[in-house]
């Protein structure tokens, strides 16, 4: 099935807010095996609205169309699904009697303006909204069936799968892509390893994209778990998860199947590392906690690093990096801890610590004697570059150490 979608909204064309919309639908469309052809934004114009609609649906069997349904002047999309259609509007009595009891059961009476949301092309039906005010349209346009969806995300999505997807059947010879993903590795060298896998004319197709550091392969076609494997070995240590899986939620799960804790000692990151952890639903399992102790005095004070160790190393060191790790983990009583401190900068480097360094150390307290380590890193990129490489270093070397694999990471320096 050709499918177009249609995003509406100053919001989106004006830059105030980044069109998530397209990505979503991209991606539900692609597991459900129908072939989305084309993503359009336009403003809160009604006849350019009206034109896309009539465009979009005569190259489409399915057009989606997302927001400009709300109580407002600027929502016209109601209005341009009409002039789509050639059709007026009339008031849907099944659509208003949903928003008064709607609006009654909180106390509040319908307002003009909320009314017109009961309005609907002639030929049009409206759609239920369980989570909000402005209720979806479906109507037909020569071949093309449109549904009109309103633009909050918990709105659009649950409104989407029972409109939408719950009338797709995928046919049985669909795969679903498969999203790979690694961190610690270099692109070219990632793109080295999978060689002839990444030639533009086979099925499946394989791409390679980094975001935030993270590597993700896409392998599109026919054929994809093999490949998908495949990958997974070219990549082995470093490929950590696929789909939308994070590098924390990897080290939350090991920890869970070994009924194991682990705390943080930050100093450059300042909580980020603490903050990624606790993202992940379920983490107050195996997170017990962490402290931040940025200043020298912190780090004395709360983690009882010796003042003669941060004078003869200084704070980003190897030796500090260790002690920290070794006393998160016996202050919370965790089985790992993990800690950072470094130069995030963009002052406070120097010749032999340029900004970018940092050392990332680890503590393992499962075997018969506790076991710490630190790994110094140079990252590249601004202050916010390095904190966040600094996280994602730090989460991926403790699965590593967990899995007992032993892998040098991008930006890994020679310890000095
Ligand atoms: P409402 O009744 O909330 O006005 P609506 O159907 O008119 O619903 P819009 O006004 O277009 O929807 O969008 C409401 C909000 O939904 C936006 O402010 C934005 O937060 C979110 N939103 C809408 N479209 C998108 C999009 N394409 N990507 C991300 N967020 C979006």
């Amino acid at each position: 099935m050709r499918v177009t979608t249609l995003s509406i909204g100053d919001e989106l064309t004006h830059g105030a807010i980044l069109d998530r919309h397209g990505g979503w639908f991209a991606g539900r469309f692609d597991a459900l095996g129908c072939d989305l052809v084309e993503h359009r934004m336009v403003g809160d114009d009604r006849d350019l609205i009206a034109a896309s609609i009539r465009e979009l649906a005569a190259s489409s069997d399915l057009l989606v169309v997302t927001g400009g349904l709300g109580p407002t002047a600027d929502d016209l999309t109601r209005e341009a699904l009409a002039d789509a259609l050639g059709e007026s509007l009339v008031l849907d009595p099944e659509a208003l009697a949903a928003l008064e009891d709607r609006f009654a059961s909180r106390g509040r009476v319908l307002s003009e303006s909320n009314r017109r949301q009961a309005h609907r092309p002639e030929h049009a039906r409206s759609l239920p909204n369980a989570n909000g005010t402005a209720p979806g349209l479906e109507a037909r346009l020569g071949d093309s069936r449109i549904v009109v969806l309103p633009g909050p995300p918990h709105e659009m999505h649950p409104m989407f799968e029972s409109v939408i997807a719950s009338g797709i059947e995928p046919s049985a010879d669909h795969e679903a892509t498969i999203d790979i993903n690694g961190y610690g590795l270099p692109e070219s060298r990632a793109a080295e390893r999978l060689g002839p896998l990444l030639e533009r004319d086979r099925d499946p197709l394989v791409g390679i994209k980094v975001s935030w550091s993270i590597l993700t392969a896409s392998v599109r076609g026919t054929g994809v778990e093999a490949v998908a494997r495949a990958i997974e070995r070219h990549w082995h240590p470093l490929a950590y998860g696929r789909g939308a899986t994070t590098l924390e939620e990897v080290v939350g799960g090991l920890l869970e199947q070994q009924g194991s804790t682990i705390a943080t000692a930050e100093s450059c990151t300042g909580g980020l590392l603490g903050g990624r952890i606790t993202e992940v639903p379920g983490s107050s399992g195996w997170y017990g906690g962490g402290v931040v102790t940025y200043s020298n005095e912190c780090k004395q004070q709360l983690l009882g690093v010796p003042a003669e160790l941060l004078e003869r190393h200084g704070a980003v060191s190897e030796q500090v990096a260790v002690v920290m790790a070794m006393e998160a983990a016996r202050r919370f009583g965790a089985d790992y801890a993990l800690s950072t401190t470094g130069i995030a900068g963009p002052g406070g480097g120097g010749e032999h610590k340029p900004v970018g360094t940092v050392w990332i150390g680890g503590c393992d307290t499962t075997g018969d004697h506790p076991n710490a380590w630190a790994r110094r890193f140079v990252f590249p990129g601004d202050r916010t570059w390095v904190r966040d490489r600094t996280v994602k270093s730090a989460l991926q070397m403790l699965r590593l150490h967990i899995l007992g694999f032993e892998s040098p990471l991008l930006w890994e320096a020679e310890q000095s």
